[in-house]
């Protein structure tokens, strides 16, 4: 126990600000110095409305399993390759199950998709890095005794796997900076006018931090605005609305893609949610609540919208997580000074490091895409033109397609 724990501690705090200025020392107090009398009758601390639904859908956890990921930022439902099979021409993948169980997927015969559907196989596994890479799938099919995924990378591509890898290895540089992030976060949660005063101010300690973030996830919105091809009224929802929901569309034949055209196994795009201020991430009472706008895309068109939603609105998803976690620790005891609230949260090591690292996963999703979409274009010709004309292009070939025709019906 000691020397792990240690280590870990070392890590995290050694250089972080956070720790060399505790909170009551800040000046600005957390939330509390410059508010205090307007929060002192308790007002001022609810004045903050947490969409309901709307949190409890960025703070679900996609599967019951999400939560227990190992140290390697693997977890249950995930998909691996074996590196030893990785010249196959067709290697099967394993999906993890449980702690030390993964299941077989092998590649269907004749399918020019990259598809691929479970068997009764099953290994044990040890968390094993090693000898196992992490592989990116999306559903196509999910029946009781059978399931059909995509595998959405090409194992014999040579940036595969590594660009998912070198990023969360390089954007591990921002975990200083996160955590100031958080912290002005969790310090908008506990007072409303905390961002508006910090901007105002020209607060350099917060602001500096929120703006090397916030700069991260650009680079990786622009690269989504590289690839994307959808039209300018899903440009305007999937900017206002918080939430993306995928529904997986069972036993339905494949129809059209609302964004490239091409026929494929579709799913749908639900996207809705009230719009919010991202200046100072309230929602905007006067706007009336836009209803649900529905979708049917492939899997590639539905991946990116997905990603899209998740960088496009990062800071209010982690701002409501923030949220969340300030009204929890308000019910085991409310009276507590607010600065207090703000120390304790901040020194919930665990907490902090799983909402850093799923920004690095979908920071990470976003670098993988785009690496390979980029590699495809570049490499189209020379791949070989079965695969070319139908695995899931439509990623890059049927996209550019479908966005000069738009430009040219506009
Ligand atoms: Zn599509």
């Amino acid at each position: 126990m000691g020397s792990s724990d240690d280590d870990s501690d070392r890590k995290t705090s050694g250089g972080a600000s956070r720790r060399g200025r505790p909170a009551g020392s800040r000046g600005r107090g957390g939330a509390s110095s410059g508010n205090s009398s307007s929060s002192s009758g308790g007002g001022g601390v609810t004045s903050y409305k947490i969409p309901e639904d709307i949190a409890a859908k960025v703070n679900a956890p996609r599967t019951s399993s999400e939560q227990s990921r190992n140290s390697a930022g693997l977890k249950t439902g995930d998909f691996l390759i074996s590196v030893e099979d990785i010249n196959l021409e067709t290697p099967p993948i394993w999906r993890i199950d449980g702690k030390f169980l993964i299941q077989k997927y092998e590649p269907i015969k004749g399918k020019g998709q990259r598809l691929y559907k479970n068997m009764g196989t099953y290994m044990s596994w040890a968390a094993d890095t090693e000898k196992f890479r992490p592989v990116s799938v999306r559903y196509h099919q999910m029946g009781r005794t059978e399931t059909i995924v995509e595998l959405l990378d090409n194992p014999h591509s040579s940036t595969f796997n590594l660009s998912k890898m070198l990023s969360i290895e390089e954007t591990s540089k921002y975990l200083d900076n996160f955590e100031i992030f958080i912290q002005t976060l969790v310090s908008q949660a506990l007072d409303p006018n905390f961002l508006v005063e910090i901007t105002q101010e020209g607060d350099e300690y917060f602001m500096k931090n929120v703006a090397i973030v916030q700069e991260a996830n650009l680079t990786r919105k622009n690269k989504i605005m590289e690839l994307k091809s959808w039209d300018e009224s899903t440009q305007e929802e999937l900017d206002s609305l918080p939430v993306l929901e995928l529904v997986l569309l069972r036993n339905v034949p494949p129809s059209e893609c609302a964004v490239c055209h091409q026929t494929a196994n579709a799913r749908l795009v639900q996207i809705y949610g009230r719009p919010y201020d991202p200046s100072t991430l309230l929602i905007q009472e006067n706007v009336p609540t836009p209803g649900k706008r529905q979708h049917n895309m492939c899997s590639f068109c539905a991946g990116l919208a997905d990603l899209y939603n998740k960088v496009q609105h990062l800071t209010y998803h982690l701002y409501l997580r923030c949220c969340e976690k300030v009204t929890l620790r308000k019910k085991e005891s409310a009276d507590d000074d607010t600065t207090l609230i703000l120390n304790d949260i901040l020194a919930d090591e665990k907490w902090l490091s799983k909402a850093f690292s799923d920004v690095q996963h979908i920071w990470g999703d976003v670098d993988q895409i785009y690496a390979a979409a980029k590699e495809e274009q570049e490499g189209g010709k020379a791949a070989s033109p079965g695969k070319a004309a139908t695995s899931g292009k439509a990623g890059t070939s049927g996209k550019a397609a479908s966005s000069t025709e738009k430009t040219a019906s506009a």
